[in-house]
């Protein structure tokens, strides 16, 4: 189709006069492809240049990868957010070096059956590493599109996922699939991006629809997001002598496998936080106030905003005599608590973000 050569041509002499060098741009190594890709989930590209190249100094090989300890992965992987990420990449990475004996697989089944692999990752890799002719759909892909092409079909549903990858897969060229996949996410990430886009000096703006039509700032079309779930931490920071009570978080939930403190969760928010350090106490304690503990301070509220979440955590930091363990271990203090050092729990352990911000800031 006519238009589609246009907008195929357009975009290649776009691109050959914007290419934006980074490390893994035109890497075939199937396995750095896969962890740049990882990575650069939900994250921008210069937050998460210094993780790649600290994974890929740190774990050349898709084995020394699996080899690694989680709890290291995830030490080297604080501050990206998103850890299910951290997990699935090392799970993944030990099925490859296991079960597939260190082969990454070829082909875009093969690798769309990787755990933690979707439709996008299995194109890109696919595309990049293989020059396998799978077009790549991502929130730069749906913008270009809907917009080029005056799309109205709500990107979060269903029906769009299909109509849109029908179309970017027929736009898709064949003997450079890599290259124009490159080229249409860097085009809708550095010139049709989604507050200002440059249309006056856009190439492809004498067949724009929504340029035509005036849709510009309405496309792409979303149905309304739902609301995110609140969420209300209440930890205690049990402090004793040099070291701090530390807990790993093990249930299907958020951050799991990351260090936190003994945590209370509450059904809503607290209407009085000066009341919170006695609800830890009554919570954990079979005594009301046992003797042997001593309140130092109550947090200011800190909130963290994930994907579907925000959390909100306040933290209450005692003081416990040296030898008062027999009182942590009563109630409700289940025994995958440990003591480890104050120094030791922010340098080596991998913390929720939210956790690092309060150990920051203490006074
Ligand atoms: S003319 Fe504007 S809206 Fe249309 S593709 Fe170009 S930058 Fe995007």
């Amino acid at each position: 189709m006519e238009v589609f050569r246009f907008f195929r041509q357009q975009l290649f002499s776009w691109h050959t006069g914007h290419q934006r060098p980074l490390p893994w741009k035109g890497e075939r190594d199937p396995y750095k492809v896969w962890l740049s890709e990882i990575i650069l989930q939900q994250t921008r590209v210069e937050q998460g240049l210094p993780y790649y190249e600290r994974f890929t100094a740190t774990y050349p090989t898709v084995r020394r990868l699996a080899e690694a300890p989680l709890d290291e992965v995830l030490k080297l992987w604080e501050g990206l957010g998103y850890y299910s990420r951290a997990r699935n990449m090392h799970a993944t990475a030990r099925h490859i070096a296991g079960e597939l004996h260190g082969i990454f697989p070829d082909t875009y089944a093969g690798i769309r059956a990787l755990p933690g692999v979707g439709d996008y990752t299995a194109a890109a890799i696919a595309s990049f590493a293989f020059g396998l002719p799978h077009a790549v759909l991502d929130g730069n892909v749906y913008r270009v599109l809907a917009r080029f092409f005056g799309i109205e079909t709500p990107v979060d549903t269903p029906a769009a996922k299909r109509e849109f990858q029908a179309l970017a897969q027929q736009l898709l060229d064949p003997g450079r699939p890599g290259a124009y996949n490159q080229a249409i996410m860097d085009f809708g990430a550095g010139h049709c991006t989604p507050r200002q886009p440059a249309c006056s000096t856009c190439p492809l703006v004498e067949r724009c629809v929504a340029l035509r039509t005036g849709a510009v700032q309405r496309l792409p079309t979303k149905n309304r997001a739902a609301a995110k779930q609140q969420r209300f931490f209440v930890y205690a920071v049990f402090y004793q002598g040099k070291n701090v009570w530390v807990r790993k978080r093990d249930a299907a939930d958020i951050w799991r496998n990351l260090y936190e403190f003994p945590l209370l969760e509450l059904p809503k928010a607290p209407t009085d936080p000066s009341a919170l350090p006695q609800l830890l106490l009554n919570h954990f304690f079979s005594v009301g106030h046992p003797a042997g503990i001593a309140l130092r301070r109550v947090s200011k509220p800190y909130r963290q905003t994930l994907s579907h979440r925000i959390v909100t955590a306040i933290f209450c930091e005692f003081d416990l005599d040296e030898n008062s363990e027999s009182l942590v271990f009563q109630k409700n203090t289940p025994s995958d608590w440990q003591l480890v050092e104050q120094i030791y729990f922010k340098k080596i352990l991998a913390v929720p973000r939210i956790v690092e911000w309060f150990w920051n800031e203490r006074p």
